[in-house]
C-alpha cells in the first residue's frame, strides 16, 4: 500500500515541486498551504509521515507539532531554514522527529523518506522504539534510552546540551 504523506508548506512552487516528485516515487500525497490547515489534516487523517515547515502563516511548525501530539504519534520531519541551529534544536525538543534542511535536493529528501518510513514500518511490524546508536570518535548516542557516553562513562547533559550534540552528531 502505499505510503501517505502530508506536506505542510506555503511556499506554493516548493509544496507543488515536492509533491510531485512523491507522487512520481509512489506516495500518496495530500498538501496543506497553513499551519491550522494542516494539523486539521493531520488530525483527521492518518499519514506515515508528515513533511512540516517551520514557518507557516496561522499557526508554526512549532505549535502543529506541540498539538498533534497531544492526540497521535505521527512521525514528523520538520524542514527548517539553513543557519537556524536554534531552531533545529527547539524543534526536536517540541516533539519532531527528525528534520531537513532548506534548501535541499530532492534526490536527499528521497533518500530520508525511504530510510525513515523504511523504520517506521520495522517498529510497527516489531513493535519497538527507534533504536538507534549514533558515534562519532569516542562519542556514543543511545537515542533509545537517550544515554550519551564517552568511552565507557556515561555523561549528564542537560535536554538542549543533549539534542545539539545528537544534531551535530548526526
Ligand atoms: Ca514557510
Amino acid at each position: 500500500m502505499s505510503k501517505r504523506i502530508l506536506i505542510v508548506e506555503d511556499e506554493k512552487n516548493l509544496a507543488r515541486f515536492v509533491s510531485l516528485e512523491l507522487q512520481h516515487e509512489g506516495y500518496d500525497v495530500v498538501t496543506a498551504d497553513n499551519g491550522r490547515e494542516g494539523l486539521e489534516m493531520a488530525l483527521e487523517k492518518d499519514f506515515d509521515l508528515i513533511l512540516l515547515d517551520l514557518m507557516l502563516p496561522e499557526m508554526d511548525g512549532f505549535e502543529v507539532t506541540r498539538r498533534l501530539q497531544q492526540e497521535k504519534d505521527t512521525y514528523i520531519m520538520m524542514m527548517i531554514a539553513r543557519d537556524s541551529i536554534m531552531d533545529i534544536v527547539a524543534g526536536l525538543d517540541r516533539g519532531a522527529d527528525d528534520y531537513i534542511i532548506k534548501p535541499f535536493a530532492i534526490e536527499e529528501l528521497l533518500a530520508r523518506l525511504r530510510a525513515v518510513l523504511r523504520r517506521v514500518d520495522f517498529e510497527n511490524d516489531n513493535g519497538t522504539t527507534k533504536q538507534t546508536t549514533v558515534t562519532y570518535r569516542d562519542l556514543t548516542i543511545e537515542k533509545e534510552n537517550r544515554v550519551v557516553r564517552r568511552g565507557d562513562e556515561i555523561i549528564e547533559l542537560t535536554k538542549r546540551e543533549y539534542e545539539l550534540l545528537l544534531t551535530l552528531m548526526e
